[in-house]
């Protein structure tokens, strides 16, 4: 089985979540969404949680040695010795540098960086209409892929629910935020050689098949 270890970089509502996913079904590895952990220890009131509800909330960012801490416990389970697919980290040069010496301290190193680009009039559109599933996770679109069952996930029967940070004055919020302090890493990466740039238009099949590509993969 061939392990790879990928960084999903790109604004909110890019897709990187689905990419991830059917990246972590095809190659297997550890899909990590820093998101989906911090949204899980909020709901379950955790330490992490109460730390970091406030900053999500706003959609701000939860500090960088908060993240790193929880990355770094997180990347050293045995589902992620076979390969990583990081989702919504790094989001700062400094959790960059972070995520660079905590693979140096375990032998490893990076295969790419997708950067899926998507323009902000569609991420707008593609995040108001964002439905999740509250037992597993899977997403959908009220218009683009509905559930079959309104309200009900497709794979476990769980409640779709819309994200609180997905409201349009937190959305803008959280773009800004990825302009200023994210959206530097993609010359960060691409001076280091490991950018691949993704178009994130079109069908999530469509999408695959690019990122496919880009990691070297035969596609028919
Ligand atoms: P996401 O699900 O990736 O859109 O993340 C939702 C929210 O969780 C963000 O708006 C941040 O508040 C927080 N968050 C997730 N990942 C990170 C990260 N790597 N660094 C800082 N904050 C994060």
């Amino acid at each position: 089985m061939v392990a790879i270890r990928v960084v999903l970089l790109g604004p909110p509502g890019a897709g990187k979540g689905t990419q991830a996913q059917l990246l972590q079904e095809k190659f297997h590895g550890c899909q990590i969404s820093t998101g989906d952990i911090l949204r899980k220890a909020v709901a379950e009131k955790t330490a992490l949680g109460k730390e970091a509800g406030s900053y999500i909330e706003r959609g701000a960012l939860v500090p960088d040695g908060v993240i790193l801490n929880l990355v770094t416990q997180r990347i050293q389970q045995p589902d992620c010795a076979n390969g990583f697919l990081l989702d919504g980290f790094p989001r700062t040069v400094a959790q960059a540098d972070g995520l660079q010496q905590i693979l140096d301290s375990l032998g490893q190193r990076l295969d790419g960086v997708l950067s899926v680009q998507v323009p902000p009039d569609i991420i707008i559109e593609r995040l108001s209409g964002r439905r999740t599933c509250k037992e597993c996770g899977a997403m959908y679109h009220v218009t683009f892929s509905p559930s079959k069952k309104n309200g009900m996930c497709d794979q476990c029967a769980g409640a779709l629910y819309q994200r609180n940070d997905d409201n349009p004055e937190t959305v803008g919020t959280r773009l800004k935020v990825y302009e200023s302090q994210t959206a530097p890493l993609v010359n960060y990466y691409r001076e280091r050689g490991l950018l691949r740039d993704i178009d994130g238009m079109g069908s999530v099949e469509e999408i695959h098949k690019r990122v496919l590509r880009a990691l070297g993969e035969q596609v028919p």
